[in-house]
């Protein structure tokens, strides 16, 4: 099985842009900000390398376990670390930004993407009945997603891995969650996993929207 090398690197253009599209800063912010803080986003993104190479291994081993050897999609996998905390993640190339304050820490904000990463490319190709042509940013996709990492994340073998015991959930999706966590329980298994978390929230954006 062959598992992406992740590397960490800064991008001040991506902080420009992240600036710009969350309305958090302005390019002259992100400029003040790079100048009195350089050092410290580089030794950043330094240990971030070095945590993430110490649990890979036991990282792609488990994710491997629950995507049935499913190949990881090809791409840059390179974490950008950011001055806001915005963390978005490209899924056409495989970067994301991680804010170099994060609370929960660089290895599960990138646990957290490459989760995705695999994810989607996982769920359209096995499961194209229910997702093909479907938003990956919002709606039941969405939905999906990020309630499977809420509760993958969640597992004791991650939490051993990743050290974040706190279940970390979207307010939109805490409804969902005991149920969707009952459902891993009782079969811990991708395929019936994506299936039932579908049914449960396909109706979900229906009601919003009325
Ligand atoms: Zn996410």
């Amino acid at each position: 099985m062959k598992y992406p090398d992740v590397k960490f690197a800064l991008n001040r253009g991506l902080d420009y842009w992240a600036a710009k599209e969350f309305r958090v800063g302005s390019s002259d912010y992100v400029d003040e900000f790079y100048k009195s803080h350089r050092k410290k986003l580089e030794t950043f993104a330094k240990l971030s390398k070095s945590r993430w190479d110490k649990i890979s291994p036991s990282f792609f081993r488990t994710t491997s376990k629950i995507f049935k050897n499913h190949p990881w999609p090809k791409g840059k996998y390179i974490g950008y670390i950011s001055i806001f905390n915005c963390n978005p993640r490209f899924l056409k190339d495989k970067t994301f930004q991680v804010y170099f304050k994060h609370k929960a820490g660089s290895n599960f904000v990138t646990a957290h993407e490459l989760l995705h990463f695999i994810f989607y490319d996982y769920a359209i190709r096995k499961h194209a009945d229910l997702f093909r042509g479907k938003n990956t940013e919002s709606g039941v996709f969405w939905d999906v997603a990020e309630t499977f990492n809420s509760v993958i994340l969640h597992l004791p073998e991650f939490v051993r891995i990743l050290g974040v015991k706190k279940q970390i959930i979207y307010p939109e999706h805490k409804i969902y969650i005991s149920r969707l966590n009952r459902l891993w329980k009782e079969k811990p298994e991708i395929d019936s996993f994506i299936i039932g978390a579908y049914k449960l929230m396909q109706g979900r954006n229906i009601l919003r929207r009325r």
